[in-house]
């Protein structure tokens, strides 16, 4: 079976996401390329349905060099058991598969970015594609959405599930819930430079509810971050009543970026030296990397401060920084 849903779109599905029972199988879409002239895509995906309790989608793979969610969302798909399951779940765990076979964060073919390239357009490019399919055969299904991340290649987190700040409050706080559920180390109120054409933003303009999450970076994964991926993603279908198992009641530091100077961005390029951990507490003022000239002796380096009080969130991950690059993320230590 090959169900071509959306309108114009030229993506079909191998499995049928209103069917019961647990299936594997792939989205795939027509790709001519100097390789194959008949070519086509495919991305995996895996769906079980049993019983009327609500539907989660969990996605991962969106930036190729991003290893946390892949590795959690092949796993789950594998060992998920239908008969525990009460209510849906739609697995992509490598939605970008192009960038993930190349290990980039933006897709090789076209150079997109999926996580800007959303709602999509089904007459656009191969990840404006994807993106339209998702949106209106996949996110349309779903109650709850949870969309794996990591640093990648060039940053790193303290682990993390992340909500926005909503306007509608009681949206916010039902999102809320399920992050803590996730039950990462960290569990943050987020604030983004730019959230046009991102995954996060039409779904929650469709009121629906949003997590994200930073597992860790640097374009691998640790034992430590797939362990809070494979934990969090159990618990959040415990919690929502879809799948029958205990929570693994993990705690968590809440924080928050209230403002945008949360972002600290390189002032010119060089050698980064930096000066606290990641996790760690910073204050207003004080270093937190000095940034060193790589072709001249006898120079001073240039410090890079705190731009307030707070939490080392996230840092550039490789030795070497270019001029507005993002240095570091600084995050508010909040009570629940
Ligand atoms: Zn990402």
């Amino acid at each position: 079976m090959n169900v071509t849903n959306s309108r114009n779109s030229k993506v079909s599905s191998s499995v049928d996401f209103d069917a019961p029972g647990k299936q594997h199988g792939h989205l795939t879409l027509p790709h001519s390329n100097n390789l194959s002239a008949w070519g086509t895509l495919r991305l995996p995906v895996c769906v079980l349905a049993n019983g009327d309790g609500p539907t989660v989608a969990l996605i991962a793979g969106s930036h190729g060099d991003e290893y946390e969610g892949p590795i959690t969302l092949f796993n789950l798909a594998d060992s998920l058991q239908l008969s525990k399951i009460n209510g849906r779940i739609i697995i992509l765990p490598a939605l970008n598969a192009p960038a993930l076979a190349t290990a980039t964060r933006l897709s090789p073919i076209d150079q997109c970015n999926m996580n800007r390239s959303f709602p999509g357009n089904p007459n656009g490019s191969i990840t404006e594609q994807i993106a339209d399919y998702v949106n209106t055969e996949i996110i349309s299904r779903a109650d709850i959405v949870i969309d794996l991340h990591a640093g990648g290649k060039t940053l790193d987190f303290t682990p993390l599930a992340a909500v926005h700040f909503l306007e509608n409050k009681q949206q916010q706080l039902r999102a809320e819930e399920i992050m803590i559920a996730f039950g990462a180390p960290n569990s943050l109120r987020m604030r983004e430079l730019d959230n046009r054409g991102m995954l996060d933003t039409i779904v929650e303009d469709q009121g629906k509810i949003f997590v994200t999450t930073e597992l860790g970076g640097g374009g691998t994964a640790t034992r430590e971050s797939l362990q809070t991926a494979a934990i969090g993603c159990r618990n959040v279908l415990a919690h929502a009543g879809i799948l029958d198992e205990e929570i693994t009641l993990r705690s968590t530091r809440m924080l928050e970026m209230p403002e945008d100077n949360c972002f600290v961005m390189s002032p010119c390029n060089g050698l980064l030296e930096l000066c606290v951990t990641l996790g760690e507490s910073v204050y207003r003022g004080s270093a937190i990397a000095r940034i060193i000239d790589t072709e001249n002796t006898g120079q001073t380096p240039v410090e890079v401060n705190a731009s307030r009080d707070g939490v080392l969130m996230a840092r550039h991950f490789p030795g070497l920084i270019r001029s507005g690059d993002c240095l570091a993320v600084i995050a508010d230590e909040v009570p629940r």
